[in-house]
C-alpha cells in the first residue's frame, strides 16, 4: 500500500534524542489496581468537579464521583468498586495540592482490566450512533483530551453553527521523546482508535480525515494505513510527517498538515479544524460503543532507571509510586521522576502524585541525567545569538518575554505575546547560555492570571 508522506512541516521546532527504543516494543500490559486510589477532582481544562460522594459510601467501578455543571468540564469515574476513605488535598502533577477522592479497593475488584481491543474490527460502523448520543457518550464518560491539554471532549466535538468544522486531523505525532503508549495504541488498538476516529468524525460533521503520524514510527504508519483504507464512507488519509519536536502541537500539526496558520490567540475550530489525539479516539469508541467511561488509559513508564521500561493499562488514580513499584521499582542510579517527557513533563517530589487521564508517562531519570541538566543551568548572560527566535514555533521572542518577566514588565510580556507560548521548551533547549527561557515565561503567565483573578474578586 502506498504511504502518503509530507515533506510540509512547520517552521523552528528542535529534534531532540528520541530515546523510544526504552520502551517502543514493550506491548500494553495491564496493571492491578493498588489498594488506596486517589481520583483528583481537577484533571481537566475548565471548571473543577465537585464531590457527589461521601466519605464511607460504597462505590461500584465505572461510577462518577465526581461532575461540575459548567460547560467546560468533565466528569470523574472510580476505576474500582471500594469504599470511599477520604476527600482530601492531595498532590496534583500541575497545580499543586487539589481535592481529590480516596477509595479503597474492594479486594474483589483488585483483578487487572484489559483494554478492549478486541471488541473492535474492520466491520466497525458508525451509522447506529447519532450525533446526540456520540456528544452525550463522550460528555457523560468524562473524556478529556488525552495528548496532556485536557481540554473536555465533548466541548471539541460537538456542532457548532458559529464555528462549524470542515476537517478533523488525528493527532499520532508523539513527538515528546522516551513516550511511546501512542505508538503502541496505534499497534495493537488499531480498529479501537479507527472506530473512535469515524463517531468523532460523525459527531464534528466531517467527511475529511488526516491522521498525522511523525515518520519515526514506520510500522504505526503502515498498519493505520491499511486500516484507514478499509473505510469507504469518509476521505481519510494517513500523512507520514517530519519527524520534529513539537509536530504534535495542534498548532504545528495544522501547519503540517493543512498548510494553515491558526490565528495568535485563535483556536483550531476558527478556521474550521478539530484536532483529536489517537488515544482520545480510542477512548470516544469505549465511552459510545462499550458505556464505558474514562477510568483506564494507556502510560509508558520509561528512562534508564527505571528496573522494568514499557507501555502499561493503568487506573487512573493509581499513584506514581504505585506504578513505579509495579515496574520493578526504580534502580540506583534513579535521581528524579518526570510526568510527561522531558520536553513538557513535570517533576513530581512526591510519588503519591496519582495520574490524571492525561498522564501519558511517568520518565525517570538518572543521577547522570540531572547532573548534565544541573550543568546545564548554569546559566550566563543573553549573548544575543538569536537561537531562541529560530526554535520558537509560534514565532515568538523568547528571550524578550523572558527578560520581561525577569524584571516584572507582566505589560511587556503580554505586548510580546508571553500568552501565544505553548510552553514546549525548544528556546530553553537550544540556548546556549543556558538560560531557563520557557520557566521564565510560565511563571509569567501564572503571575498574570493570579493578577486578572485579584482583579475580577
Ligand atoms: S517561547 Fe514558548 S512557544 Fe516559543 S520556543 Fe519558547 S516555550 Fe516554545
Ligand atoms: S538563545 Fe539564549 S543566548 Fe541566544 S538569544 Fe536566546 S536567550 Fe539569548
Amino acid at each position: 500500500m502506498a504511504i502518503q508522506s509530507s515533506k510540509a512541516t512547520f517552521p523552528g521546532g528542535v529534534h531532540p534524542p528520541e530515546n523510544k527504543q526504552l520502551s517502543e516494543h514493550g506491548g500494553i500490559e495491564p496493571v492491578s489496581p493498588p489498594k488506596l486510589m486517589a481520583i483528583l477532582l481537577s484533571q481537566h481544562l475548565g471548571a473543577p468537579c465537585q464531590p457527589v460522594v461521601a466519605k464511607r459510601d460504597t462505590v461500584q467501578a465505572g461510577q462518577m464521583i465526581g461532575k461540575s455543571d459548567a460547560f467546560v468540564s468533565a466528569p470523574v469515574h472510580s476505576p474500582v468498586s471500594g469504599t470511599v476513605k477520604d476527600i482530601a488535598l492531595q498532590s496534583h502533577p500541575v497545580v499543586g495540592r487539589t481535592t481529590a477522592i480516596l477509595i479503597e479497593t474492594d479486594p474483589d475488584s483488585a483483578a487487572e482490566s484489559k483494554p478492549p481491543f478486541d471488541r473492535f474490527d474492520s466491520g466497525f460502523s458508525a451509522e447506529p450512533y447519532s450525533v446526540e448520543q456520540i456528544c452525550k457518550a463522550v460528555h457523560d464518560g468524562g473524556l478529556v483530551g488525552m495528548g496532556g491539554a485536557g481540554f473536555p471532549t465533548r466541548v471539541k466535538i460537538e456542532p457548532n453553527p458559529a464555528m462549524p468544522k470542515e476537517i478533523l486531523l488525528i493527532n499520532g505525532c508523539e513527538c515528546e521523546p522516551f513516550i511511546t503508549c501512542d505508538y503502541r495504541l496505534m499497534l495493537e488498538g488499531t480498529w479501537q482508535v479507527l472506530a473512535g476516529i469515524r463517531l468523532a468524525a460523525k459527531a464534528c460533521g466531517v467527511d475529511r480525515v488526516r491522521i498525522g503520524i511523525e515518520d519515526n514510527k514506520p510500522q504505526a504508519v503502515s498498519v493505520m494505513t491499511e486500516a484507514a483504507a478499509s473505510v469507504k464512507d469518509l476521505d481519510i488519509q494517513v500523512v507520514a510527517i517530519k519527524t520534529k519536536y513539537p509536530q504534535g502541537g495542534e498548532r504545528q500539526l495544522i501547519r503540517s498538515l493543512l498548510g494553515k496558520t491558526v490565528p495568535t490567540g485563535k483556536i483550531p475550530p476558527t478556521i474550521g479544524v478539530c484536532v483529536l489525539n489517537v488515544a482520545t479516539c480510542a477512548a470516544i469508541a469505549e465511552a459510545v460503543v462499550l458505556n464505558k467511561p474514562l477510568t483506564h488509559r494507556v502510560t509508558t513508564v520509561t528512562g534508564q532507571a527505571i528496573a522494568k521500561p514499557g507501555n502499561y493499562y493503568v487506573p487512573v488514580g493509581m499513584t506514581v509510586g504505585d506504578l513505579i513499584e509495579h515496574c520493578g521499582g526504580l534502580t540506583e542510579q534513579a535521581a528524579k521522576v518526570v510526568m510527561g517527557g522531558p520536553m513538557m513533563g513535570f517533576a513530581v517530589a512526591d510519588l503519591t502524585t496519582p495520574l490524571t487521564k492525561t498522564s501519558g508517562a511517568v520518565t525517570v531519570l538518572t543521577q547522570e541525567d540531572v547532573t548534565r541538566a544541573k550543568h546545564q543551568k548554569q546559566q550566563t548572560p543573553c549573548i544575543r545569538c538569536g537561537r531562541c527566535l529560530t526554535a520558537c514555533p509560534e514565532g515568538l521572542n523568547p528571550t524578550k518575554i523572558a527578560h520581561a518577566v525577569k524584571y516584572n514588565r507582566m505589560d511587556l510580556a503580554e505586548r510580546y505575546y508571553m500568552s501565544a507560548c505553548i510552553e514546549c521548551g525548544c528556546c530553553s533547549y537550544v540556548c546556549p547560555a543556558n538560560i531557563e527561557i520557557t520557566g521564565y515565561i510560565k511563571t509569567g503567565k501564572i503571575l498574570v492570571a493570579r493578577a486578572k483573578k485579584r482583579m475580577q474578586a
